[in-house]
């Protein structure tokens, strides 16, 4: 049997990491298997209508890889993949169920049901009655004469457990005496949420049901939807929530449902902020699963080969920001040369960066970024020069002070001037400088970094400096702080 999976989002306009996570995990269970992912709105609950929202799907699925074989966008034998393009094809279904005895019409009005709820006393489970479940034939008939509005309703088991097999969870089971005789079909003829993933998911063949752990108690339902229709039921894979850490103001750690108030959760919201989206994926495929080594740093396409539905825990997990940097950082360390510069070009270009700096920031950058917006910073000093304070000179570490500063300043000056303008002869030529006045290199070095960029972090030394700036920039910027000191 082929494998068929299918992420089923409802549009609300943000992909919050857990719902992504669940996309990869039906992604990985389908590609590992070489079957088939397929994407299905479920867009039934108008109430909940955000505009564009659709578009957020297909946007965060595209940047993070994850692509469908199937999908509203993409097609294929099983559509349409929009739920509410679906509507006119649930009643016969409905129907169907009520000719075999598994479902009923109710006609109870809106009121009765109102005063069923409101009747019932304080903290009970205020299920339906099931008045209409043993209507005569007679009643039915005239009610249906009578042009009395309906809806049907799944006929539940009055006793007995209904236990189910996940993949994840182990062995689940409700007793059937808990379980509401659900709507399945409203009054407009229309599904109801539970009825149409059910018969979608049978429809368009999916064999392996990953979703969030709050379905695990829809699911006996589902199951008696399912052998109502003599339907084989699907694979289940609930996942557990995904967790975040905060401390109280006590400071005392607590760990609750990852929320807005421990970063942020949603996936374009870590795009933005720098995230690379295969870091994010590798880091979101480890919420849950672990490979059978210690290896934590994969492309999507080494997750497809190695995920295996079978090592998912249910032990929820913790989304943890300084994993998901350090993850990042290992994806920026593995890039090429021509990857790492397409990403740092746009900041390159902010800070002015000429062409023959590309090669040796990629050096000097690469191992040291967690994210690409850090770049920003990192050489600010190439753009931006002002009147600093003059104490920078002062570094104790470096042996350097204001007089020692001004003194090897003035030598260094005719250096840069005239030097090759390579890392080497800068080097070398500094290093003499040293030599000949019998000081540390820093007591060089410390200077003319500090004059030439005006701060005193730097990506590199005092030559890579010089050479970011080019040996005008270098001459003059040189020039101002020696006449400043
Ligand atoms: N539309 C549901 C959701 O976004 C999916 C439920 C399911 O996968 O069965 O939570």
């Amino acid at each position: 049997m082929k494998i068929r999976t299918r992420f089923a989002p409802s549009p609300t306009g943000f992909m919050h990491v857990g719902n992504l996570r669940t996309a990869l995990y039906e992604y990985l269970t389908a590609r590992h298997d070489g079957g088939t992912f397929v994407l299905r709105i479920e867009d039934t609950d108008q109430e909940r209508f955000v505009e564009g929202a659709t578009q957020v799907i297909y946007d965060t699925l595209k940047l993070a890889g994850l692509s469908h074989d199937e999908g509203p966008d993409v097609g294929g034998d099983y559509g349409p993949y929009v739920q509410s393009e679906r509507l006119g094809l649930y009643k016969p279904y409905a129907e169907q169920l009520v000719k075999n005895g598994k479902a009923y019409r109710c006609f109870c009005t809106k009121e009765r049901l109102e005063k069923l709820r409101s009747e019932a006393p304080e903290g009970t489970v205020t299920g339906y009655d099931r008045h209409c479940r043993n209507l005569s034939e007679e009643e039915i008939a005239k009610n249906l004469a009578d042009g009395i509005p309906y809806v049907i309703r799944q006929k539940m088991p009055e006793d007995g457990v209904t236990t189910y097999r996940d993949l994840v969870y182990g062995d689940i089971s409700f007793p059937n005496a808990d379980l509401d005789d659900q709507i399945l079909l409203k009054t407009d003829g229309f599904p109801t949420y539970n009825f149409a993933n059910v018969i979608d998911d049978h429809t368009m063949g999916i064999t392996h049901v990953v979703r969030g752990s709050e379905y695990l108690s829809s699911t006996p339902k589902y199951n008696l939807l399912y052998e109502a229709f003599g339907w084989e039921i699907p694979t289940y894979i609930h996942l557990p929530l995904i967790m975040g850490k905060s401390t109280d103001e006590n400071g005392k750690e607590i760990v609750s449902k990852l929320s807005k108030r421990h970063g942020s959760t949603g996936f374009m919201d870590l795009v933005a902020e720098g995230y690379l989206p295969e870091a994010i994926i590798n880091y979101i495929a480890l919420l849950g699963w672990a490979p059978d080594s210690t290896k934590e740093i994969f492309t999507l396409k080494e997750l497809e080969e190695e995920f295996d539905i079978n090592r998912i825990s249910k032990s929820p997990s913790v989304f943890d920001y300084d994993k998901l940097t350090w993850v990042n950082s290992e994806h920026i360390k593995a890039m090429s040369f021509d990857d790492f510069l397409a990403h740092a070009k746009p900041f390159y270009d902010k800070a002015g960066i000429r062409e023959d700096s590309y090669a040796l920031l990629d050096e000097l950058l690469k191992p040291r970024i967690t994210r690409f917006n850090e770049i920003e910073e990192k050489l600010a000093f190439v753009r931006e020069y002002g009147d600093f304070d003059l104490s920078l000179f002062e570094h104790k570490k470096s042996k350097s002070t204001l007089d020692t500063s001004k003194a090897m300043l003035e030598p260094a000056l005719a250096i840069i001037e005239t030097a090759d303008w390579n890392r080497e002869a800068l080097g070398a030529a500094m290093t003499k400088l040293a030599e000949d006045n019998g000081v540390k290199n820093s007591v060089v070095m410390w200077p003319v970094r500090v004059a030439a960029a005006g701060v005193a972090v730097t990506p590199g030394g005092c030559s890579e400096v010089l050479l970011l700036l080019g040996r005008d920039e270098s001459v003059r910027r040189i020039k101002a702080a020696l006449k400043r000191l």
